[in-house]
């Protein structure tokens, strides 16, 4: 099979321009899809718990560490479907700090969201803050593991048990994490993946819930066909949140490289480092001793007295050079228009997640990244020290 020419030609065209973007798409050679289409095509069973979709939920289940997975057909309604499985109510206490979907998918079940501040190491929700947000409304808590880092899992449940709320874990960058060999996706009630085109494990768009209960998990199946639980009873309002066929053959055939991926993934954080320790100014994350990592994004943090230049600087710096970074995650979710009215959006309350914001800028780092390329990134941060005005 013949690579099509609109890949040569969009090939062509990115080395011409010499573009670089945050994240490129792992995608397998297109004549590895074939033949799983063919299949689709035979069977015509193109949805509805599939034969792929079931491979993909067992095999992605083994390849987890976890014990059930249902899929879904994005992050954003399998989050809400969590929240509504658990019956979530009231105020959920969460993290500005994430992308718009996590707030958004309380907003959608008619929950108030309760903005808790960051930790400073982790960027994930502070858990010596969340006591004090508590209320009587509370009934969850919606804590993120950014960038793949895992919260404080521990000192969260803790407070959860004492107080008898339910924890749902955003872990959407989350993919392949362990702590201690164990899966990130086994703490809390639930955890939700997304397999959009930008994370590291992709269905184009998809996303799961992962829980250790076999009643859930059925649950959570009716959920996103509609509420049905059987032919003729509908047990809730349910959404159609369904994963297709296409979308999990190609997930069956990421499974096979997202190893690989994770590993190319590590070499060029480690060369980002290895590069950036020496620059004043710049911060970044690095390896926690008893966690395996994905390394999923390279956040750099400018600290801009030390660093000599403001972050928007150096953010339109790269782009002067056809770099495309991100500023994951500003503004901050409470910043929003429909958030920021609320008691916990204010500045005051959240003042780690407003410096983080403020500060962030996330490299490019994907597996066919080159060194070349690497190298053009480094240099715009190493020349642009002390350069601000
Ligand atoms: C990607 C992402 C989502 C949304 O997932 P989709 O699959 O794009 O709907 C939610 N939360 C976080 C933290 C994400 O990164």
């Amino acid at each position: 099979m013949k690579q099509v020419s609109s890949e040569s030609t969009f090939d062509a065209a990115h080395n011409l321009n010499g573009n670089i973007f945050v994240t490129r798409p792992d995608l397998p050679p297109l004549e590895d899809f074939i033949p799983y289409l063919e299949q689709i095509w035979d069977r015509k069973w193109l949805t509805n718990n599939g034969l792929f979709h079931q491979e993909l939920e067992e095999k992605l289940a083994q390849f987890l560490g976890v014990k059930y997975v249902s899929l879904f057909s994005n992050g954003t309604l399998a989050l809400v479907t969590a929240l509504q499985v658990l019956r979530i109510t009231g105020e959920v206490i969460t993290t500005p700090y994430s992308f718009v979907a996590t707030t958004h998918a309380l907003n959608w079940n008619d929950i108030t969201p309760v903005f808790c501040d960051i930790e400073p190491e982790t960027m994930n929700l502070d858990p010596k803050k969340l006591e004090m947000l508590i209320t009587p409304k509370t009934s969850a808590i919606l804590p993120v593991h950014i960038y793949g880092n895992p919260c404080a899992v521990e000192e969260i449940q803790k407070i959860a048990d004492i107080y008898g709320l339910h924890i749902i874990y955003d872990a959407c960058h989350a993919f392949g994490v362990n702590i201690d060999g164990q899966s990130v996706l086994n703490f809390g009630d639930l955890s939700v993946l997304s397999f959009h085109a930008t994370k590291i494990f992709t269905t184009m768009e998809g996303g799961a819930i992962v829980t250790d209960n076999k009643k859930l998990k059925d649950r959570i199946d009716y959920l996103k066909n509609f509420g049905f639980a059987d032919e003729t009873t509908v047990m809730a309002p349910g959404i159609n949140g369904k994963m297709n066929e296409m979308q999990a053959a190609l997930g069956l055939l990421q499974l096979e490289s997202v190893k690989e991926n994770i590993k190319r993934r590590q070499e060029i954080s480690v060369n980002y480092r290895e590069k950036f320790k020496d620059i004043p100014g710049i911060g970044f994350l690095t390896d926690a001793e008893n966690v395996q990592h994905n390394y999923a994004y390279f956040p750099i943090f400018v600290d801009d007295q030390k660093y000599g230049m403001q972050r928007d600087q150096l953010y339109e710096a790269f782009k002067q050079e056809h770099i495309y970074s991100r500023r994951y995650f500003y503004p901050l979710i409470s910043e929003f228009p429909m958030y920021r009215g609320l008691a916990s959006a204010g500045q005051e309350n959240l003042p780690v997640a407003s410096r983080i914001s403020r500060q962030v800028i996330t490299l490019p780092l994907y597996p066919t990244l080159t060194e070349e390329q690497q190298d053009k990134v480094i240099a715009v941060v190493k020349n642009n020290c002390g350069a601000g005005k």
